[in-house]
């Protein structure tokens, strides 16, 4: 079984999970939600990069500007 090495936003901690696919055969923006073992929420981790989605995230919210 693959292992990623993902960074837990809530702890700082680094968990180790296990891939029931290989991260290579998945697509690049393939975003995997799993139990977090540091925290115990849900997080969902990139399975080619190990980043979370809220890691790029952020509070960017597209406001529309119409004058
Ligand atoms: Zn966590």
């Amino acid at each position: 079984m693959e292992t990623l090495v993902f960074r837990c936003s809530q702890t700082g901690s680094n968990v180790q999970i296990g891939l029931a696919v290989p991260a290579f055969a998945e697509p690049a923006d393939a975003y995997e939600a799993v139990a977090c073992l540091a925290c115990g929420r849900m997080h969902l981790v990139n399975k080619r990069t190990g980043k979370m989605l809220s890691d790029r995230e952020g509070p960017r919210c597209p406001t529309l500007q119409k004058s």
